[in-house]
């Protein structure tokens, strides 16, 4: 009986010695430390042995079968980390690996919905340059000089009079010089501010929009931006417009939405108000019109603001505006 037992681990380490690959090794061990291999089997039979050989032969087999054990998972390293494996080599006739398929950026995302609900009720995407001279940021735009936007620690100078923008706005005043009413644009963008915190990027996304006709009303204004904010949040979100100022537009209102997170019953998004603040706007300044060469008396207008971001981050969900900029896949595989 021990002889065999010392046969069976011979036979193992000599064909354990020639075994070409991890497939090869696979079957070697299920012949021999397997459910029906040999050394299980030989285990199986000390039971049918007369009772004094019994303990010495148990313990041999169980020490052979330990030996093999490690012999086969030496084997088995060892073949992994050579490379003469070639059990998971190059089968030339599987087809092609197809590469994943990326996603848009969420601001992309949300800007070209943006832009998808205006151009559906008539409006054009305008651009404009992002370094941007003083006169189209600030001055034609109804900024006087001492107006506190043009602080050196809202605004990256690049020299006296040329500044990277830091609104959308300016491109209102370069589509309204080189065109004459109706007006409706839209313009996407990013713009730039000396300002990095928690809430704020140097660099962030604006939409802005302008439309200019005979008898526009504030009335125009608030049906076009409803049907805008019914066409990106839900068709029955409630709006309210609150008074405000801006220098390029009188009168001008702040439009708030009711809290799409808590549903107006308050939370910390909304700083348990209720209601979160979405884009700036009003009716369109009659001196930005005269900069602009358009007859106060035959034409008005409304335009308005928003920030891209801030609309993405309440689309989606999204408490944490750093994470647009972080570029980590893990974030940006989930839109
Ligand atoms: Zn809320």
């Amino acid at each position: 009986m021990n002889d065999s037992i010392k046969q069976i681990r011979e036979e193992a380490l000599n064909a354990l010695r020639e075994v070409p690959d991890t497939g090869a090794l696979q079957s070697l061990s299920t012949a021999f430390l397997g459910r029906k291999g040999r050394v299980t089997s030989f285990l199986r039979n000390i039971a049918s042995l007369p009772v004094e050989e019994r303990p010495k032969a148990g313990q041999e087999a169980n020490r052979v079968k330990k030996e093999l054990e490690a012999a086969f998972e030496a084997a088995l390293e060892k073949l992994a980390s050579d490379g003469t494996d070639m059990t998971g080599a190059i089968d030339v006739t599987l087809p092609g690996r197809k590469p994943p398929f990326g996603s848009l950026h969420p601001v992309t995302q949300i800007t070209r919905l943006i832009c998808g609900v205006f151009e559906r009720i008539g409006f054009d995407i305008a651009e404009g340059p992002e370094v941007e001279s003083d006169y189209y940021n600030f001055e034609a735009l109804n900024i006087p000089k001492d107006h506190p936007a043009r602080d050196m620690q809202d605004t990256f100078y690049v020299s006296d009079n040329v500044v990277l923008r830091t609104h959308t706005s300016p491109i209102q005043i370069r589509y309204m010089t080189t065109h004459t009413p109706p007006v409706r644009i839209i313009a996407p963008g990013r713009v730039y501010r000396c300002d990095s915190d928690l809430t704020h990027t140097p660099m962030f996304h604006q939409v802005e929009g302008l439309l200019v006709d005979r008898d526009i009303s504030f009335g125009d204004l608030k049906g076009v931006l409803t049907t805008f904010i019914r066409g990106v949040f839900d068709a029955n979100t409630d709006i309210r417009f609150r008074p405000s100022f801006f220098p390029f537009t009188e009168p001008s209102a702040e439009l708030d939405i009711r809290c799409v997170i808590c549903g107006g019953k308050g939370c910390n998004v909304c700083s348990h108000t209720g209601w979160l603040e979405i884009l700036g706007c009003g009716m369109v300044h009659p001196a930005v019109f005269e900069n602009v060469g358009y007859d106060t008396r035959a034409n008005s207008g409304f335009a308005f603001g928003m920030g891209i971001e801030r609309i993405a981050m309440l689309k989606f969900g999204i408490n944490d505006l750093r994470l647009f900029f972080e570029s980590d896949i893990r974030f940006l595989r989930q839109f």
